[in-house]
């Protein structure tokens, strides 16, 4: 499955609608500081079901959420649209009837977020779903945040213990041990 579209509205610093084509190949996104580059990379991790305001940089998830600046007012909502292409049908069962993904989230203040699959209502389990079985997804250790790096070699080994357990995708078995442990 490749990302052939990236939709943006009120996400973020893109409060007007954006609509950013993928190409085959590499893509490099250029621009000054403070443009946005890393917000369309949480917007493709958002959109694939991230739930964590903190990997948002953000406190809460309506952060995401276009919050004014200068002379333009707040939104009251955010909505990215990921387009995948699934020509060669490498979706999972269930989704796997188009050519073409597009699955959209949606956060409206003090409502949450919903999300959509071909403009029919799916569950945020049934999107993190989609990328299971594939090497991406919200939690992949193939988007490398900035600083990432840096903190990984600065990190005390405990620290630095608890970032490969995320990047080898163990640290929910952590989680639900926990919460095991607790009842
Ligand atoms: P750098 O080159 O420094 O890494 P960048 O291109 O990655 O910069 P981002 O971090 O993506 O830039 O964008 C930061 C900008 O996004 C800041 O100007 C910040 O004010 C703006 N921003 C972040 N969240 C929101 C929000 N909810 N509403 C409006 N603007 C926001
Ligand atoms: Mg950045």
């Amino acid at each position: 499955m490749r990302f052939t579209r990236l939709r943006l509205n009120g996400f973020k610093s893109f409060v007007d609608p954006t609509d950013l084509v993928i190409r085959d190949g590499l893509t490099g996104v250029v621009g000054p500081n403070g443009c946005g580059k890393s917000n369309l990379l949480e917007a493709l991790r958002w959109v694939m079901g991230e739930n964590r305001a903190s990997a948002m940089r953000g406190d809460g998830m309506e952060d995401v959420i276009f919050n004014g600046s200068g002379k333009r007012g707040a939104r009251n909502f955010a909505e990215v649209v990921l387009q995948l292409d699934n020509s060669e049908r490498l979706a999972p069962a269930g989704f796997n009837d188009a050519d073409t993904l597009d699955i959209t989230r949606r956060i409206t203040r003090d409502a949450g977020s919903a999300y959509k699959l071909n403009g029919k209502d799916v569950r945020a389990r049934d999107v993190q779903m989609l990328f299971a079985d594939a090497s991406t997804g919200a939690h992949s250790p193939a988007l490398v945040r900035q600083g990432q790096i840096s903190e990984l070699i600065n990190a005390r080994p405990k620290a630095r213990r608890r970032i490969l357990e995320e990047a080898a995708g163990i640290s929910g078995l952590y989680q639900r041990r926990h919460e095991a442990e607790l009842k």
